[in-house]
């Protein structure tokens, strides 16, 4: 969604946006956006900055980092975007105190690319399907949240595990 700042009138305007991940650009790895991620932004036009502020609301499906099942997870997070428009520095330099601001060269602001970075900062980096995920157990492979199991915690037996495959080997071979 781009605004042209040329035209846009001085003070807050709102928007509320609702487009897919798709159209936003974003394309997380093992991640699916089931519905349209929802925006509300207010952009705050004055003399020579311009800030954009918003929250973006979603619910993701993906993987638990921890036990690999297939879960689901919601994002709401709030973002804070200040623009410097151009033709305040016309040599395009910022200020240096200044951070934490954007030099906004061209005379229009895409709303989405607001959008996309925040909604790829607010995606959590290793999504657990539950903070009390027991995760997979490093012995016996098994779902901890699921079954237990007899290994010692962080135990893991490769022989045990190996023993196990042979013996498994050795009754199919059996029963061909
Ligand atoms: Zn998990
Ligand atoms: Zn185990």
């Amino acid at each position: 969604m781009i605004i042209d700042i040329k035209t846009l009138r001085e003070g807050v305007s709102s928007y509320e946006i609702s487009e897919t991940a798709e159209k936003l650009g974003i394309e997380i790895e093992d991640l699916k956006f089931k519905a349209p991620i929802l925006a509300s932004v207010q952009v705050n036009n004055m003399d020579e900055k311009l800030t954009v502020s918003g929250r973006v609301k979603c619910g993701f499906e993906t993987i638990c980092a921890s036990c690999g099942c297939a879960f689901k997870g919601k994002i709401d997070y709030a973002f804070n975007h200040k623009y410097v428009k151009g033709e305040a520095f016309p040599g395009g330099e910022l200020n240096k105190e200044a951070l934490d601001e954007e030099l906004l060269s061209k005379d229009t602001l895409d709303l989405y690319d607001d959008i996309r970075q925040a909604v790829l900062l607010a995606v959590p980096e290793k999504a657990v399907c539950s903070e009390k995920c027991k995760g997979i157990c490093p012995g016996c492979n098994k779902n901890l949240n699921k079954e237990k199991c007899t290994c010692k915690t962080g135990t893991i037996k490769p022989f045990a595990e190996l023993k196990k495959l042979i013996k498994d080997a050795e009754a199919k071979k059996g029963k061909m």
